[in-house]
């Protein structure tokens, strides 16, 4: 194995292959306190890519309910069982734990592989929160039972451990964007990605017989513009960009901003190890504890910056950027009480006002000759 950097764990880990970062990298960012789990990104998804034969219980994207819901079932859980203890230096940041390649012991990857049946109920646990809530219980401020909604995607890891795995070495990350693809060509259906991958985000399909995952919608990220998921979120919970590597953040790219520069967004299980480049806002309304191991120990920070982001304006207008545009934004600008969008030729993509503008129409107009009413 060779020794690589993984900047998501503070240190060098063993992965298959050399460290070979592609020029550009895809990523996300998913605000999980703006979510609200109406699904239409899933089903954005499903129709564009996954209604065909053997794709029945087959999402490449799902939202599911933490804490008790999971596709695959328990996909997350399992992982967890089969690694151990997973400690980091919280001062410096560094796991200290293992890998799954780590892990692997003679393998390539440490993990296991769902059955069948645990595909086919991708709403388990649905809107399910932590705990019972009492009898009379009224709202007063923060509840003590809580759930979030938590999105996923493939993350188009920079150490993927789906490729890892591959005997025929049918998977490959593209060097000019980083997006993940399977060959499905070469593929013979060992379904060694389904056990390797942490997320679970490959999938066999029993009709077609190869393995499948989602493609990161590139032909949309080729013509410069956000994938499906991204572009129909309703909640506007969703950016993709591209984030530079570690130690060449730019202050002018959104993703760097809430990731590298700010650390308000952190990625999901990175103690896999495998660099997911899917970021998430953690929700404010969740025990630190849970957070901690579902994303790293800067949880606290995240929150706490989140909280304050009316006071960051570099921040704030980074997240304003959020479902303003069907194109990439690569760069943006903060000009006065206005967050401007730029494309990578430097051309204007969106700009959103800090404050929405409001408008009070009068009550009586004497040119249609009838009466209006504003509603708050
Ligand atoms: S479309 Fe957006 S708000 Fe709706 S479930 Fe998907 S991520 Fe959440
Ligand atoms: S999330 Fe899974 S399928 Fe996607 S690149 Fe990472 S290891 Fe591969």
């Amino acid at each position: 194995m060779a020794q690589v950097k993984n900047w998501q764990l503070n240190r060098e880990m063993q992965y298959p292959y050399d460290d070979n970062r592609p020029k550009k990298q895809i990523a996300y960012i998913f605000d999980t306190n703006k979510c609200i789990a109406c699904q239409t990104c899933t089903v954005a998804c499903k129709t564009t890519w996954t209604s065909g034969k053997g794709q029945e219980t087959m999402f490449f994207n799902n939202v599911e309910t933490k804490p008790y819901g999971g596709y695959p079932l328990k996909w997350d859980v399992n992982t967890l069982k089969t690694m151990g203890d997973q400690p980091w230096d919280k001062t410096t940041k560094t796991f200290k734990g293992k890998t799954i390649f780590e892990e692997s012991g003679g393998d390539n990857v440490k993990g296991w592989r769902p059955e069948e049946r645990d595909y086919a109920f991708p709403n388990m646990g649905e809107d399910e929160c932590s705990g019972i809530v009492n009898k009379g219980s009224f709202f007063s401020g923060i509840h003590d039972v809580w759930m979030f909604y938590l999105a996923r995607i493939c993350n188009h890891c920079s150490y993927p451990a789906c490729l890892a795995a591959c005997p025929r070495k049918a998977i490959y990350k593209r060097q000019e964007d980083g997006i993940v693809l399977i060959d499905e060509s070469r593929c013979r259906g060992y379904r060694e990605c389904v056990k390797a991958c942490p997320y679970k985000k490959t999938f066999f399909n029993m009709v077609t017989r190869v393995s499948e995952k989602c493609i990161g919608c590139y032909p949309l990220v080729e013509q410069g513009e956000q994938p499906r998921c991204v572009q129909t979120c309703i909640g506007k919970i969703r950016m993709q960009g591209f984030i530079s590597k570690p130690g060449e953040a730019r202050a002018d790219n959104p993703i760097d901003q809430l990731v590298h520069i700010k650390k308000i967004a952190l990625p999901l299980y990175p103690q896999h190890g495998t660099e997911p480049n899917v970021y998430y806002v953690p929700p404010i309304h969740v025990p630190v504890d849970f957070l901690n191991q579902l994303f790293g120990p800067g949880v606290e920070n995240a929150i706490a910056a989140y909280k304050k982001v009316k006071e960051d304006k570099q921040a704030l207008g980074a997240f304003l950027l959020f479902g303003n545009s069907p194109k990439t934004i690569h760069s943006y600008k903060v000009e006065g009480d206005f967050t401007v969008g730029y494309n990578e030729q430097g051309e204007v993509l969106t700009r959103v006002p800090f404050t929405e503008p409001v408008f009070v129409r009068p009550y009586s107009d004497e040119k249609y000759g009838t009466f209006r009413h504003n509603t708050p």
